[in-house]
């Protein structure tokens, strides 16, 4: 045999015992984001290499250390999207959709990050997240977080915590960087190697460090509300505002930072302390210039995107069980004439009872070993059709779940008797 090849570290097959929960979890995202008006939009995963260098910002982690970038055969520049903020952005601005106009979009899929895999961060990873345009007020940045806490509702998590804060306008980011910088380099020494590096290229992200001796010395640096300006912190007022009058608990974080550059005003995070170190599930807040550094005309804007692998984690966490997605009827044949008749029958159950999950048995074999398929299969029902079957007009049904007595069915009445002798939903 020769050597077997496998996935690439950090991408992870999801395989049918998982891939309910990964279907519910993308249903219940499309339901609620449908509810509040947002429509699906579909975009490309791999985009040029400049798009994420202008959107994300050149010295973020994400473009400098983690993206999948390359040429391609005709030697452009292009890479795997790492997020999906700056292809909606380019979207809309592509086919005029941003220009004085509302819009609310949300996506899902594949983002691809060159990290250090480990439980909850992988390079290969889902998110699901809205964008809203054209909308200024702190009303949108409210619905797009009731928004994600009727998903979160919905997928039935109880303990999540909302954390907020407020990065300002880019005068007050400015003035509020000098200052942290300032401080930052009279504890320099202090600082850890990745804190050290970042004071002078992107001196916010020290601020969320998990570092315990850099965050005990972050703990004293100067806080990020005190340089808001008067628009900023009259939003972030509204902000706060609007979530209490929905009854949404939060806690500001004055140390909370996002790691891409596009951020402005209001950010946000939502925790859980149940999955260790990757506790955000959902991050985002209000990006009011990139529409326009991307070459649109100038267009506030608010978003999240929220892990799903982080999500599924959560629900297995949680214990939440679906029904299985397994066979409930499997039809045992035995004899050809048997068998050929049993595949058309099989064809009118599945047309004529929709929904219906039925695995027709493959490759012969012994009675005995069909059944062992069958309750492998997990369905409930096994249908059995031989040449005596077949010459009376008949089925046999076993039950493979409780010891209720064999019973035959007349072939006409299959039908309409089967739904009623499988186990409700
Ligand atoms: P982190 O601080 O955990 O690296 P981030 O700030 O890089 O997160 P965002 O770019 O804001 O994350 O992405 C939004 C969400 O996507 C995160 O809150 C998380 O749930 C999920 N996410 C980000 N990177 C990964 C990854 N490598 N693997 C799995 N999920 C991820
Ligand atoms: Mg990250």
């Amino acid at each position: 045999m020769s050597k077997s090849i496998q996935a690439i570290r950090g991408m992870n097959d999801v395989l049918p015992a998982d891939s309910a929960l990964w279907r519910h979890v993308f249903n219940t995202a499309a339901e609620v984001f449908g509810a509040y008006g947002y429509g699906e939009i579909r975009l490309p995963i791999v985009e040029r290499t400049e798009l994420f260098k202008r959107a994300v910002g050149e010295v973020t982690d994400v473009v400098e250390k983690e993206m999948y970038a390359f040429a391609d055969r005709g030697g452009e520049e292009i890479a795997l999207r790492p997020e999906g903020t700056a292809g909606c952005v380019r979207a809309g601005i592509e086919h005029g959709l941003l220009h004085n106009q509302q819009q609310r979009f949300w996506y899902a899929g594949p983002m691809f990050r060159y990290e250090r895999p480990q439980a909850g961060r992988y390079r290969q990873f889902h998110q699901i997240g809205v964008e809203a345009y054209g909308m200024a007020g702190p009303d949108v940045d409210v619905e797009v977080i009731a928004l994600s806490a009727r998903l979160f509702k919905r997928l039935g998590f109880r303990d999540l915590t909302l954390e907020i804060n407020s990065l300002g306008g880019k005068e007050a980011r400015a003035a509020y960087r000098a200052a942290l910088v300032a401080f930052l380099e009279r504890h320099e020494a202090s600082l850890d190697e990745d804190s050290k590096r970042r004071l002078h290229s992107n001196p916010l992200r020290v601020l969320d460090s998990k570092v315990p001796t850099t965050q005990a010395i972050v703990s004293e640096a100067p806080k990020l509300l005190d340089y808001l300006e008067a628009d900023s912190l009259s939003h972030f007022e509204g902000f706060q505002q609007g979530l209490a009058d929905l009854g949404i608990g939060y806690v500001v974080n004055t140390r909370l930072v996002r790691g891409l550059d596009y951020y402005t005003k209001g950010v946000f995070e939502w925790t859980t302390r149940q999955l260790g170190a990757q506790g955000t599930v959902c991050a985002g807040g209000r990006y009011d210039g990139l529409v326009e550094q991307m070459g649109g005309a100038p267009t506030p804007a608010v978003g999240f995107g929220a892990g799903v692998e982080r999500l599924i984690l959560l629900l297995q966490a949680q214990a939440v069980n679906l029904p299985s997605a397994g066979s409930q009827v499997y039809f045992c044949t035995l004899g050809e004439a048997a068998e050929r008749e049993a595949r058309k029958l099989a064809e009118t159950l599945r047309e004529q009872l929709p929904g219906l999950r039925l695995v027709l048995n493959a490759g012969g074999g012994k009675l005995k070993s069909q059944l062992g398929r069958a309750d492998k299969s997990g369905a409930s029902l096994a249908l059995v059709l031989g040449e005596a079957e077949l010459a009376r007009g008949a089925v046999q049904v076993k039950s493979l779940r409780q010891s209720l007595p064999d019973q035959e069915l007349a072939l006409s009445e299959l039908v309409a008797r089967l739904p009623g002798l499988l186990p409700a939903a």
